[in-house]
């Protein structure tokens, strides 16, 4: 006799059969949303010593998933506040942490994170952040009205490496400058593939920044600098004084060049971050493009 089919169950299921959870009825890691969690222990530990929290700190842990790194953030004594898109964690996670953590449930780039961030107190933000989504989330963080004081992430460690290297390396590019010259970034260990479920391919690393504090007119300086900086590296192959000459025709850029003692044929991704300063402040204050003439821009990074 042929075995009988296990009877059909209900999408929503909490059983063995359903394929959103594995048979211990946890939710079964999902690809597309990034998810490689954390299984080695002295990477939490890492991001809570980096993030130093003290009690009256508020805490934002970006993508909790099963609660691993929310665990340790909460033991801290800090008031911990999480954002996660996978609501099939929401039963688990609002259980567990019931009184000493508050969430958020849906997507962190869509939703205004701007009415939680904390008036007062030290603010601090973490996160195994998802691959694919790691360097926008960062981004947005770095462009709340006010920004943490330090922020520890697990990125992917081809990321961390473009993240702190130097003009003039092959690794440099435009999100070196953008987080170099809004904070100050630090490499931390790097972790295997190993340390994560479902193995992911490449290895992560921690990076931890912290965020400088400019006054407004060195901060539309900085915002100047990666604009020359995104026209320069739109083709990196070609002279940066021709790209520029390009973007903005009116400014005489080769006596410009000499002026901050740049080669004529030197490209945008070698020029040193104080040259490229020294560049912005030579550029005709009515030569900027309209959105780059204000001497205080309307946001930060
Ligand atoms: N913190 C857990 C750990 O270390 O094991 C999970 C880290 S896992 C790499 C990334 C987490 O980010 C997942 O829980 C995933 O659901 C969540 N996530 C992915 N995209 C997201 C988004 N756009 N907004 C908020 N959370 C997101």
């Amino acid at each position: 006799m042929a075995p009988s089919r296990p009877a059909r169950r209900s999408p929503g299921s909490w059983s063995g059969h359903d394929r959103d959870r594995s048979s211990s009825g946890q939710p079964r890691p999902k690809k597309s949303l990034g998810q490689n969690f954390c299984v080695d222990p002295r990477l939490g530990s890492e991001v809570v010593a980096r993030l130093a929290p003290t009690t009256g700190d508020e805490i934002w842990e970006l993508g909790p998933g099963p609660g691993a790194l929310t665990r340790l953030l909460v033991e801290t004594g800090a008031t911990v506040r999480a954002f996660e898109i996978d609501e099939r964690w929401r039963p688990e996670l609002e259980t567990r942490f019931a009184g000493r953590a508050t969430f958020h449930w849906g997507d962190f780039l869509e939703l205004d994170p701007t009415p939680f961030v904390p008036a007062s107190g030290g603010f601090l933000a973490c996160g195994n952040l998802p691959y694919y989504c790691a360097t926008p989330m960062i981004r947005r963080l770095l462009a709340l009205p006010r920004r943490p004081d330090r922020l520890v992430f697990v990125i992917q460690e081809e990321v961390a490496r473009k993240a702190i290297a130097q003009p003039g390396t092959s690794a440099y590019g435009f999100l070196s400058a953008q987080l170099q010259l809004a904070a100050e970034v630090k490499m931390g260990s790097v972790f295997p593939p190993s340390s994560f479920r479902p193995v992911p391919k490449v290895s992560s690393a921690i990076l931890e920044l912290r965020p400088l504090a400019l006054p407004a007119n060195e901060i539309a300086r900085r915002q100047r600098a990666l604009w020359l900086l995104s026209v320069m590296l739109r083709q990196r192959r070609k002279m940066a004084v021709n790209l520029l000459r390009r973007a903005l025709p009116q400014v005489e850029w080769q006596s410009l060049f000499e002026q901050v003692a740049l080669p004529a044929g030197c490209r945008g991704e070698a020029i040193p971050f104080a040259t490229l300063l020294r560049l912005v402040d030579a550029v005709p204050a009515d030569a900027w493009p309209p959105a780059y003439q204000a001497a205080e821009p309307d946001g930060s990074f």
